[in-house]
């Protein structure tokens, strides 16, 4: 039988809360320093080789049943009393998100955390963005 083509590739999963926060080292008189909320919107991504029995790289119902402790930890919660999240800003919750995935999602590649429509936080883990290889 003729070896198959190993299939690489992203899967993508979003998860929304909402939650209020403020952020404590903005400028007093910058408009974050102040009580206010969003509608998050976080993207889980992982990546890897898909699995030639299964014909997927990992079962969306997995990433969901994984999301679904850190969705009831942050809706509609304030974050800054959130252990970790003292200073909730997009840049520290996603960070936050990823150290709680990664020992459920070994192939989590980002995680990517929308506070409005045209403001978004990549993640990429603490080593960094990946580089390309070819
Ligand atoms: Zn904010």
């Amino acid at each position: 039988m003729e070896k198959a083509e190993p299939v690489t590739v992203e899967l993508r999963k979003d998860f929304r809360f909402e939650a209020a926060h403020r952020l404590p080292k903005a400028p007093a008189d910058h408009k974050c320093s102040r009580l206010h909320g969003h509608s998050f919107c976080v993207e889980v991504a992982v990546s890897g080789t898909v699995d030639p029995v299964t014909g997927w790289l990992v079962d969306f119902g997995e990433i969901k049943t994984a999301l679904a402790p850190l969705q009831d930890q942050l809706d509609h919660r304030y974050l800054n009393d959130i252990p970790g999240l003292e200073n909730p800003t997009s840049e520290y919750l996603a960070r936050w998100i990823w150290k709680r995935l990664i020992p459920r999602l070994p192939n989590l590649s980002s995680i990517t955390v929308a506070e409005t429509c045209t403001s978004r936080c990549v993640y990429w883990g603490p080593e960094g963005k990946p580089r390309k290889t070819r």
